[in-house]
């Protein structure tokens, strides 16, 4: 790696900080050689209640499996609708049609890239419209901001749905005053390495307060198995928590409050020094993000991310296309008046490198670059 080139997430600096203790708990896994269920699994599992207040805390393979967990033991089946939005990554709507149910593609607001609830509602009649029975809401926490739950809520409960917050991106984040994982009936997130919580390879976890609703999701994790582990009671999956993540994440847990606390240092600069000349992120009223991803939306969009690159800055677009105009998705219904703020995002949104080790110094080299690509001079010129 050239000595000045700039990382979009630097997961070896955070290695720099953990090393050595991340070294021993990982040896003392492969020592006790407890591979499968090992007692870090538990162990990281109490960590992740205790930190968010969830009630249950069932860890799992990835994201994509704790979704699916949830669905599962909610019976989720074919002639059912669950309305989820168009501007997010594919697992969210992926899961719903491993079941053979329905996604609804529901808009985002431009302001917060999240669900709107306008667009929901119109979403619930569509489902209805089709013949379809709407059973659930799938809100996804987009770039680690929690969406409007409060709004949310009141429709899921005049409408009689579940919420399963896709947290995949907020694990850490609340929404006025309220942890994740402790909103809707359950839960998702993943520990991806590039997810603000991530361990070494695959990781997720599902939350809920439901006591019958874990019992399940724990069952379902290891095949369905029963109180007999010969006797299979349902139709599960193998979707466990390797030992060795748990003995990772259990680190990285520990740092986690202090990273999410240097992630928004960071954010609130960028905010800061880059407000004035291009449509900067905005965190809601109450909410408090964890800053997966800091995106902002410009109309030269590629024009930007060229300058950067050729200053040796990398940027991401999540996402360059919505679910809906996606080949595999695209013979799902929208939201009665379609997704147009979901299109318009795709071709707008531009996201900076984000970690919480990003030096004051990189930071400023990365918001004059962004500056002189707009035309833009210093930001103290342009305050005056
Ligand atoms: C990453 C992500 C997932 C899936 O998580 P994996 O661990 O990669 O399976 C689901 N939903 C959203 C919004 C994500 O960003």
């Amino acid at each position: 790696m050239m000595s000045d080139s700039i990382a979009f997430i630097d997961l070896a600096a955070q290695r720099r900080r953990i090393g050595s203790r991340m070294d021993e708990a990982i040896l003392r896994v492969v020592n006790h050689g407890g591979y499968i269920m090992g007692p870090e699994v538990k162990q990281f599992e109490a960590d992740l209640s205790a930190f968010c207040g969830a009630k249950h805390v069932i860890s799992c393979a990835n994201g994509t499996d704790a979704l699916a967990l949830v669905l599962m033991a909610k019976s989720v089946k074919p002639g059912q609708a669950i309305l989820c939005p168009s501007f997010t990554f594919a697992a969210t709507a992926e899961v719903v049609a491993w079941l053979g149910a329905v996604p609804i593609f529901v808009d985002c607001l431009p302001e917060t890239f999240n669900m709107d609830p306008a667009s929901l509602e119109f979403g619930i009649n569509t489902a209805r419209q089709l013949g379809l029975k709407p059973v659930g809401v799938i809100p996804v926490d987009l770039f680690g901001q929690p969406a409007d739950y409060d709004a949310i809520e009141a429709i899921c409960a005049r409408e009689d749905l579940w919420i399963l917050c896709d947290a995949a991106q907020s694990f850490g984040a609340s929404y006025r005053g309220r942890k994740l994982g402790t909103i809707g009936t359950a839960t998702s997130t993943s520990f991806f390495p590039a997810k603000p919580l991530g361990c070494y390879g695959d990781g997720g976890a599902v939350f809920t307060n439901d006591d019958e609703l874990a019992a399940i999701m724990r069952s379902l994790r290891v095949h369905g198995q029963g109180s007999d582990k010969y006797d299979n009671v349902r139709i599960g999956m193998n979707g466990r928590l390797d030992t060795m993540q748990a003995a990772v994440l259990i680190e990285k847990l520990k740092i986690f409050p202090d990273e999410i606390a240097a992630r928004d240092r960071v954010a609130k600069r960028y905010n800061e020094m880059l407000g004035d000349v291009v449509a900067v992120p905005v965190v809601a009223e109450g909410n408090a993000s964890v800053w997966a991803q800091y995106t902002m939306r410009v109309p030269n969009r590629d024009a930007l991310a060229a300058a950067l690159k050729a200053k040796g800055i990398p940027t991401a677009v999540y996402y360059p296309k919505p679910l809906h105009q996606q080949t595999a998705y695209s013979k799902f219904p929208c939201a009665g008046n379609g997704v147009p703020v979901s299109e318009r995002l795709a071709g707008e949104v531009l996201s900076l490198p984000m970690h919480p080790y990003l030096e004051e110094s990189v930071q400023d080299r990365i918001i004059t670059a962004v500056r002189e690509a707009l035309g833009a001079g210093a930001r103290s010129q342009a305050a005056e």
